[in-house]
């Protein structure tokens, strides 16, 4: 993958948010198609889904996480051949895609790739995992010895898919009247920036506020919390959903099969944090060694400022946010974005 290319995205992405602020109408969900790739390494031919066309009316999460309506564009960036297991985007799956010397030593022989049991060239693309797609990616781009800066973009997809992937509970009846009974919080999207993830954080707040002041009962009071801290989770808040659900698993009336869905989203919190802090270092590696594109730098001393955030390292946060808005052509919304998340840090030592 070029670099470069996922700065161009970053823009796009934006951009979509923009329009999808003014325009609230009939706009296409997001489209899938299936494409016949031929894999570099061992040859083998399959069938591969991708994303033909995309939107970000989802909402985008502050470490750039775009929402699509209709299928989510980030579960289908990677591609796996089925035979040998190697992983990557589109382009590196391009006729005329030039593999290291090695890499397919290491992939085919010592250590080689493995793939889950059971998938095979006859499985549908749809059977692998996304989360195993970007772990294959990952180790192939380590052995191709690809730039830091690449890897660590791998590293935060695979985080957004932990994070969308854990932000899910099992069908709850007092759960749902709870969801339901929170909608009266909703703002209007036009009067949240057009930003779905801005209706839910003002949903978060609203709710919180009516927590604080007692207004649920104490039967009614864990499943508000349950609901607020889904919707942290959602948006990989989880500094502030870690403790929540930290305490909300110790809640003995909330069903079975609730808890080993908190059990769950707890895990896939562990999952997302991990990539974060992979992400993280190889940001930082290709900053501090000058390997980002000029035009990519403020984004991406930005996107370390918020990942250091939801981390917990706020000292760095800082920094790398500082250092993301004394670059003149960091885009205006990161610049917003940046300035408020750093306020925010400031507000809460
Ligand atoms: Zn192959």
């Amino acid at each position: 993958m070029r670099t470069g290319l996922n700065a161009i995205v970053v823009l796009a992405v934006l951009g979509m948010a923009g329009i999808a602020a003014a325009q609230t109408g009939d706009l296409p969900l997001s489209l899938l198609g299936r494409h016949r790739l031929a894999c570099p390494v061992c040859e083998q031919v399959f069938t591969a889904l991708v994303v033909t066309h995309t939107n970000a009316r989802g909402g985008v999460d502050r470490d750039l996480f775009a929402r699509a309506v209709g299928p989510e564009p980030e579960y289908y960036r990677i591609s796996t051949c089925p035979n040998c297991g190697y992983s990557g985007y589109l382009s590196d799956f391009a006729p005329d895609v030039v593999l290291p010397p090695d890499l397919r030593q290491r992939i085919l022989k010592s250590p080689r790739l493995e793939l889950p049991a059971g998938f095979t060239p006859d499985s549908d693309p749809r059977e692998l995992d996304a989360s195993d797609r970007y772990r294959l990616a990952i180790q192939c781009y380590r052995w191709g010895q690809k730039s830091d800066e690449a890897i660590g973009w791998l590293h935060l997809r695979a985080s957004w898919i932990a994070r969308d992937e854990g932000a899910m509970l099992p069908k709850d009846p007092r759960l749902a009247r709870v969801m339901e009974y929170l909608e009266r919080y909703r703002p209007e999207l036009s009067d949240a920036g057009g930003n779905q993830r801005s209706v839910e954080m003002q949903m978060v707040s609203r709710a919180l506020e009516a927590l604080a002041i007692g207004q649920f009962n104490r039967y009614q009071k864990p499943y508000v919390e349950l609901a607020v801290a889904l919707i942290l989770r959602r948006h990989g808040e989880n500094r502030q959903a870690g403790p929540m659900l930290d305490r909300l698993i110790e809640y003995k009336s909330f069903s079975e099969s609730l808890r080993q869905g908190i059990a769950r989203m707890r895990e896939s919190i562990q999952r997302e944090r991990e990539h974060q802090a992979e992400a993280v270092t190889c940001f930082e590696r290709a900053l501090l060694a000058g390997q980002v594109a000029r035009a990519n730098r403020g984004v991406a001393c930005y996107l370390v400022g918020e990942l250091c955030r939801r981390l917990g390292r706020d000292r760095e946060a800082v920094r790398w946010y500082d250092e993301a808005l004394r670059d003149a052509s960091l885009p205006a919304e990161v610049r917003t974005w940046a300035s408020e998340q750093r306020g925010e840090i400031a507000l809460a030592r």
